[in-house]
């Protein structure tokens, strides 16, 4: 059995990586060869914590466990991330625990893999301006990847606590584009690609301020109740997901889904663009949508990646069960 920590995992697993492993697993997801398992998410009455498990079996990538974590909202002041999740790898064919692997960093680089792999399929070639609507710790991840997805000249950006951005502003300037603190109206009429990475129970961007062909990746809304965009601009788009049940359920369609605006077979996996079963954009004019719920899948594709990489860069830490 291996162990694999968070620090390790950083050193093996990169933005190509994990964009791979998430971008095959989708594929996998929409062939049927994977699929997640119903989500345990329950408030534990301590600690005012969050606790949960996702998992899932992807029969292509072999892999077999779970996530588990959730959110302490009183680890700031230990020093610690309020989010905390390890990744249990299984043998699918035997049931051995095959790995323990830190969760942090790869659910980090897995969902901003995760909004990536939609601008790359589904944002028009040509998208000069990124929007970024959030600029916590996700964020980063998300612009890091994001920009190596389309050449973009410009980053605009608009968070709840303004505080936040120059930290982004930071990231920007390491990648050499421009970065501008804006209103929520004008990133919506600048932006080409948008990217809501938010704790937001309402909505943070109006269908009246969206362009023409815009590309949106809602990535934000994980649970019930939470919310980015206006569902009248969900109404507008034509609509991708992770996986559909959790889109409609906890993901950023259930409220237009609610109202009745939406239905659920409005909602394309972006596993079947992947596979080629679905054109994706079909013109220049047409608003995207991808709603980014998060699945366990994909946790145990780059789990499964960093566990392979590790142990044979000498990295990971071998126990004997
Ligand atoms: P964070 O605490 O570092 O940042 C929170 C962000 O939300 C900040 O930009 C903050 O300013 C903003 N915010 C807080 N309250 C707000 C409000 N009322 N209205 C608008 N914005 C508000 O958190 P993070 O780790 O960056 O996570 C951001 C979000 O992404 C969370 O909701 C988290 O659950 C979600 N998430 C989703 C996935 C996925 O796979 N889809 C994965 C990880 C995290």
């Amino acid at each position: 059995m291996l162990i694999v920590s968070d620090e390790v995992c950083k050193a093996v697993i990169d933005r190509k990586a994990a964009f791979t492993a998430v971008e095959n697993v989708f594929g996998a997801m929409a062939r049927g060869d994977a699929y997640n398992f119903p989500v345990i998410r329950e408030a534990i009455g301590y600690a005012d914590a969050l606790y949960g498990f996702k998992s899932g079996f992807d029969k292509a990538g072999k892999s077999l466990g779970l996530k588990s974590g959730g959110y302490w909202p009183g680890n700031v002041e230990k020093g610690l991330t309020n989010h905390q999740s390890t990744i249990f790898l299984f043998d699918p064919d035997t049931g051995q625990l095959a790995a323990l692997v830190g969760g942090n960093y790869l659910t980090a680089v897995r969902t901003a893999a995760s909004s990536s792999v939609s601008i790359a399929h589904l944002a028009r070639k040509n998208s000069k301006v990124l929007g970024m609507v959030g600029a916590g710790h996700q964020a980063q991840f998300q612009l890091r990847s994001a920009a190596e997805q389309r050449d973009f000249e410009k980053v605009v950006a608009w968070n709840f606590h303004p505080d936040m951005l120059p930290a982004l502003g930071k990231v920007a300037e390491e990648l050499g584009l421009p970065f501008e603190a804006v209103e929520r109206e004008q990133l919506g009429g600048e932006a080409d690609v948008i990217i809501t990475i938010t704790s937001a129970h309402d909505s943070l961007m109006m269908r009246d301020w969206i362009k023409p062909g815009t590309h949106i990746a809602c990535m934000g809304t994980d649970t019930k109740g939470k919310q980015e965009v206006d569902p009248a601009l969900v109404a507008a788009a034509t609509l991708f997901t992770d996986e559909v049940a959790q889109s409609i359920s906890l993901g950023e369609t259930q409220h237009a889904i609610a109202s009745g605006a939406v239905k659920e077979g409005d909602i394309t996996p972006i596993g079947a663009v992947i596979n080629g079963d679905h054109p994706g954009r079909t013109s220049e004019d047409e608003i995207t949508l991808f709603d980014g719920t998060g699945v366990g899948l994909q946790d145990l594709a780059v789990a499964s990646v960093a566990a392979k990489l590790a142990q044979e860069q000498g990295k990971a830490q071998v126990v004997e069960l």
